[in-house]
């Protein structure tokens, strides 16, 4: 089968089946381990519900279906809403790992630096008064319109007014929003 015959679900199964295996090997010799049971292997989280709910990445809203696990009220998995109105049961690519959101180990949660090739963690004190400086010396070299201000589309009505505020604070017309290009 080639890799484009290979949909989204057997392609989150191979995965499963793949992480599944190493998790195996890794575990193996561990006597703390026990078989699932079937009612286990057919329904891993039997306190999960479904809540309909939106993508907040950007104002699309397209429609998702995450399975929250009640006993420990975490979301587990995503699906996508066919029923949704705006989105009929499609996402783009960022909405469609939207739960990594949450439960990444990827997800970046303080700021990092790279010295000498490797990524090294520093304050958030430390990285906004460098990039401030940085920023206040790029200015003073080439003037307010060297640089461009592009919006997210994350951004809440709020945050965009200040965002716009911060351009025009520095100096320049030079912003936009994210979606244009
Ligand atoms: S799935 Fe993509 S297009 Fe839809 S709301 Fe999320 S980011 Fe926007």
């Amino acid at each position: 089968m080639s890799q484009s015959n290979v949909g989204r679900r057997s392609f989150l199964k191979l995965a499963a089946i793949g992480a599944g295996a190493s998790a195996t090997s890794v575990f193996g010799n561990n006597e703390t381990l026990r078989e699932a049971t079937n009612e286990e292997i057919k329904n891993p989280f039997p306190n999960s519900v479904i809540k309909k709910t939106i993508c907040s990445i950007c104002s699309a809203g397209c429609g998702v279906l995450a399975e929250v696990d009640e006993a420990s009220n975490t979301w587990i998995r995503q699906d996508m809403a066919i029923d949704h109105p705006i989105s009929q049961g499609s996402h783009c690519c960022k909405g469609i790992d939207q739960i990594d959101l949450t439960k990444s180990k990827m997800r970046l949660k303080y700021p990092l630096k790279k010295v000498n090739g490797k990524w090294e963690r520093m304050s958030w004190e430390s990285a906004i008064e460098e990039i401030g400086n940085k920023m206040l010396e790029i200015r003073k070299e080439d003037g307010p319109d060297s640089v461009e201000f592009l919006g997210s589309a994350k951004f809440s009505n709020e945050q965009a007014y200040y965002f716009r505020k911060f351009a025009a604070f520095w100096g320049s017309n030079n912003i936009d929003h994210v979606a244009r290009i």
